[in-house]
C-alpha cells in the first residue's frame, strides 16, 4: 500500500525535527518581541531607514495580518510586514525586518539562487499536486515509470527546499550587516537579532529534513516494488 509504517520510520524524525523548529521560533520570537531595542525603532522605522539608502526606494511596504508573516514578493517588489513588526520597538522587529529587506537586496542584485528559486515555483506548486495522483496510479497499474516519474516530480520538490536553504542563510546575512551598518543595534541586540534568525532558519533545515524522507519513502516503496505480490 501506499501508507505503510515505513512512512513513519522515515517521516517521524523530519516531522518531530519541523515541530521543534516551529516552537524555537514561536518562542525566540516572543522572547526578543519583548525586549526593547536601544534606539526605540519600530520594524516600519527601520525599513524607512535602510531601503532608500540601499536603492530599494522602488520597494512598497503594505501590512500583512497575522504574526510571522512578513516577507518580501520579489513579484510586484512590496515588504509585507505584520503588525507587531511593524508596530513594536523590539529587538525581534529588527531583525525580521532587516531579513526581509535582505531578500529585497537579493532580488535587486539578481543573486541567483533566489532567480533560480523564484523559475521554479510554478513547477513545483503543479507538481505538489500531480506527484501524488501520479505516484498512486503508477502504483495502481504496476507502472514502475510512471511511479518513478512522481518521484522525480517529489524530488523536484526537495530541489525547492533545497535551494531555499542558500537564500535564507543569505538574506539572514545581509539582514544582520544592514543592522551594523545603520548603527540600528548594540552588540548585545546584535546577537539577540541573530537568535531570532537562526531559529527561523531552522524552520527551512525542518522542510528540506521532511521533503527528502518523504522522497526516500517513495524510492524505497518503488525499490520493493516489483516484490510485493511475493
Ligand atoms: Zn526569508
Amino acid at each position: 500500500m501506499v501508507f505503510n509504517p515505513l512512512y513513519f520510520v522515515f517521516v517521524l524524525p523530519a516531522l518531530l525535527l519541523a515541530f521543534y523548529a516551529q516552537w524555537k521560533v514561536k518562542s525566540t520570537y516572543a522572547r526578543y518581541t519583548r525586549e526593547a531595542n536601544m534606539r526605540r525603532l519600530t520594524g516600519l522605522d527601520a525599513a524607512n531607514i535602510i531601503l532608500r539608502p540601499e536603492g530599494l526606494s522602488h520597494v512598497s511596504i503594505e501590512g500583512v495580518p497575522g504574526e510571522l508573516t512578513d516577507h518580501y514578493d520579489p513579484r510586484n517588489k512590496k515588504l509585507g510586514l505584520s503588525t507587531g513588526v511593524a508596530r513594536v520597538p523590539s529587538v525581534a522587529s529588527l531583525a525580521i525586518v532587516a531579513h526581509e529587506i535582505g531578500h529585497a537586496l537579493q532580488d535587486h542584485h539578481g543573486y541567483a539562487p533566489l532567480r533560480f528559486r523564484g523559475a521554479i515555483v510554478p513547477a513545483v506548486q503543479v507538481s505538489a499536486w500531480v506527484a501524488p495522483i501520479l505516484f498512486i496510479l503508477g502504483w495502481w497499474l504496476n507502472s514502475m515509470n510512471l511511479a518513478w516519474l512522481a518521484v522525480i516530480l517529489f524530488g523536484l520538490g526537495a530541489v525547492f527546499a533545497l535551494v531555499t536553504l542558500p537564500v535564507e542563510f543569505d538574506a539572514s546575512r545581509r539582514g544582520l550587516q544592514l543592522l551594523q551598518t545603520y548603527r540600528l543595534v548594540d552588540g548585545r541586540e546584535l546577537k539577540s537579532a541573530k537568535s531570532v534568525l537562526d531559529a527561523a532558519a531552522l524552520t527551512y533545515i525542518a522542510a528540506l529534513a521532511q521533503t527528502l524522507a518523504t522522497l526516500l519513502y517513495y524510492v524505497t516503496l518503488l525499490t520493493g516494488f516489483g516484490r510485493r505480490d511475493d
